[in-house]
């Protein structure tokens, strides 16, 4: 069988796997309080399950790269547990991973991002390796790849009730390790960023205004959402919804051509 994983490549093997065009796909998360119920490597552990078994069902088109494993958190460094990453330093450090697998010769790349604040520095790296390289990037949450389950099963409230250690990272996560959920100490429902129809928080969809506020003043146990409606089956589903996506995507995105680049700039050849 193809190998799935970068890391247990040769170098030799590398070459070869770029010469075959894989899509290098490169999970991105954060290690960071999930309520009193969820460890701090949530984010990982989903984001790990999501883009391993994607490559391990790709016949050999998706290489998943080593994760990111820290991500930028500054809003919840009120709460132990949380490991921040500047944003600017975040950005730089994504693209220059990215950037290293498009020396190599792979032209194709995919951040997957499990926690929600990394996802628009994850876009911004994507679009400087499209901006300076002839390879493309692209960036997506692994929820939005979970849609179509989502809209079948979910019970929260809407909007706000799937957001962060809610129904669907619980769910996800009881499904892959069931012995590290805590769930009697899980909280029924807390929606501390629904401040307004301007400022809302959801992974589904959020309010017009991008404001996002140190996560202690608005919370005291770290959930937003509402955890108890969390199930294993719904887990599964999210999950499986999510590879199944992926997989797709990765192989419409090699098929997808790239047009010459024109410039069409005057040049005055005296300047
Ligand atoms: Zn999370």
């Amino acid at each position: 069988m193809t190998k799935h994983l970068y890391r247990t490549l040769t170098w030799p093997e590398v070459k070869e796997r770029a010469a075959a065009g894989a899509v290098i796909v490169i999970g991105v998360a954060a290690i960071e309080q999930h309520g009193y119920h969820l460890p701090v490597d949530t984010d990982n552990v989903l984001v790990e399950h999501v883009t391993e078994e994607a490559a391990r069902r790709s016949d050999g088109q998706i290489l998943t790269a080593p994760m990111i494993h820290y991500g930028f958190n500054e809003h919840n460094m009120g709460f132990p547990g949380t490991i921040n990453v500047r944003e600017t330093v975040f950005i730089d450090f994504c693209y220059d991973v990215a950037h290293s697998f498009v020396r190599q010769g792979f032209d194709r790349i995919v951040f997957v991002n499990g926690h929600g604040s990394n996802q628009m520095l994850c876009n911004l790296a994507a679009r400087r390796i499209n901006n300076t390289t002839r390879a493309l990037a692209g960036a997506v949450p692994h929820w939005a790849l979970a849609r179509e389950a989502v809209d079948k099963l979910r019970q929260s409230e809407y909007p706000g009730g799937m957001a962060h250690a809610c129904e669907f990272e619980t769910s996800i996560y009881m499904y892959l390790r069931p012995e590290l959920v805590q769930g009697d100490k899980m909280v029924p429902r807390e929606t501390p960023s629904r401040v307004s129809r301007f400022i809302y928080d959801d992974l589904f969809g959020s309010g017009p205004v991008h404001m996002v506020n140190r996560w202690s003043r608005i919370t005291q146990t770290g959930v937003e959402g509402d955890p108890m409606l969390a199930t294993e089956e719904k887990g599964k589903a999210f999950a499986e919804c999510a590879i199944a996506n992926l997989v797709e995507f990765a192989r419409s995105f090699r098929q997808m051509e790239v047009p010459a680049e024109v410039d069409l700039n005057y040049r005055n050849e005296t300047l």
